[in-house]
């Protein structure tokens, strides 16, 4: 039997742990034989030392190992494709990519989570849609897929049950943001579901996890690896997230800007990343085809309206109603008008996150409700030029001081300047293992 106390020992002091070690240790901790306060100073030690390559693997292992697999592949007869993304401000992109990729005939069976501080969760976006299930179980997951090609669901309990605890302990104890800590907690749940190929977009900047494209790039290429490792392909965009993607921040407002980009009419960031993302799925999936090929069916499953056609079918299927006038929408609308002429040098997505935050879209803790209906639009982004008293953003709010308060709180997440800020693409850098 391990002794918690000595491998945490080690660890402090830069030393290395076996892969038998590591896996005592995380099904320990699963199995509750290990406590919280062992597990958080383990946490602690190696966000201050990290994990070699092979540790971080083992690590990761031990977390699939914590509960059950699935193998949607074999369940399906098909190679299964999954995309995950970082986390960050107005990422709304697998609401999207699901219906595109799912029309283009390629299964789409996709387990999210939920947002957390200024980052916004898939899970919460879909909530906000009248009636729509997240909770399904892993039989009508898998027969959802096999029939309409198409399922987004919560995390089930049991698949990496290690990960939903050691999430939780790292979020209160300030060790989230590690690069091998993250990269294990991704991994594990997208090896654990079975996709042979995932694309993962690592999102880069203010509003992200990771800041710089550096620490950004360490996290794909420790990803990567573990893909590797796995046997899986994976591809890593690093993205953008210096600014909120898109317009919308906020969940009703999410949903709705990512159905008008699924029907052709969403804005040109968002659009860009979606249909790269889903041009690479495609690429990937078993439908044989090149990237130059997967763009134009993914650009022709938008035009034609079959991606549309494949949105509502998921939607209904999962109890929802996908009209979009059935969303929820906020009593108080307040304009941030812009005080002066000039160009947005930047616009901080942080900033815009936490102002949505306030106004009810997300939750400062786990235990918090959601109120789906608020948030913001920011209508200028960076680049764009603006005069004074034109609208630089909208805020939905439920009341008028909350409304009043977030209108401050974005105005101050603009800066403005006389010259264009240098042009900074969304898609930064792909990666492939
Ligand atoms: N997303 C995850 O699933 N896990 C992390 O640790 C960070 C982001």
């Amino acid at each position: 039997m391990i002794r918690p106390t000595e491998l945490i020992q080690r660890k402090r002091d830069g030393g290395e742990l076996g892969a038998d070690e590591l896996s005592e240790l995380v099904l320990g901790y699963a199995r509750g034989e290990v406590p919280d306060y062992q597990m958080s100073a383990f946490c602690m030690a190696v966000y201050f030392r990290g994990l070699s390559a092979a540790e971080t693997f083992a690590l990761t292992d031990a977390m699939i190992r914590s509960g059950e697999t699935l193998d949607l592949g074999a369940a399906l007869g098909r190679k299964v494709v999954d995309k995950h993304s970082t986390g960050g401000v107005g990422d709304k992109t697998s609401l999207a990519v699901g219906p595109i990729v799912a029309a283009c005939g390629v299964p789409f069976g996709k387990m999210s989570g939920r947002g957390l501080g200024h980052t916004g969760g898939t899970l919460d976006k879909l909530e906000a849609i009248p009636g729509y299930r997240v909770e399904l179980s892993l039989d009508e997951f898998v027969a959802q897929v096999r029939g309409i090609g198409l399922a987004i669901i919560g995390q089930t309990a049991d698949l990496v049950p290690a990960d939903k605890l050691l999430y939780g302990l790292r979020d209160v104890t300030a060790t989230v943001d590690n690069v091998s800590l993250i990269a294990a907690s991704i991994m594990s749940k997208k090896l654990a579901g079975g996709a042979q190929a995932i694309v993962l977009d690592v999102k880069v900047g203010d509003g992200a996890f990771m800041k710089t494209l550096e620490d950004a790039r360490a996290l794909a290429e420790t990803m990567l690896e573990l893909g590797r490792r796995a046997g899986r392909q994976v591809v890593c965009l690093l993205t953008d997230m210096d600014q909120p993607l898109g317009s919308a921040v906020g969940n009703a407002l999410e949903v709705r800007e990512a159905v008008d980009t699924v029907c052709g009419t969403g804005p040109p960031d968002f659009s860009e990343l979606v249909l790269d993302a889903g041009a690479r799925l495609l690429s990937l999936s078993d439908l044989g085809v090149d990237l130059d090929d997967a763009r134009g069916r993914v650009e022709a499953a938008v035009a034609d309206g079959s991606a549309h056609a494949a949105y509502q079918r998921w939607i209904r299927a999962q109890g929802g109603d996908p009209d979009l006038a059935a969303l929820p929408t906020a009593p108080v609308r307040r304009e941030v008008s812009s005080d002066a002429d000039g160009v947005v040098e930047s616009l901080g997505a942080i900033a815009v996150g936490m102002a949505a935050l306030h106004l009810g879209a997300g939750r400062a803790t786990k235990a918090d409700t959601i109120d789906h209906a608020v948030g913001v639009r920011c209508l200028k982004k960076r680049g764009d030029e603006v005069r004074a008293g034109e609208p630089l953003a909208e805020v939905h709010a439920q009341d008028e001081p909350s409304a009043v308060a977030a209108v401050a709180e974005v105005r101050a997440a603009y800066r403005l300047g006389d010259e264009p800020p240098r042009k900074q693409p969304l898609l930064l850098e792909v990666l492939t293992n």
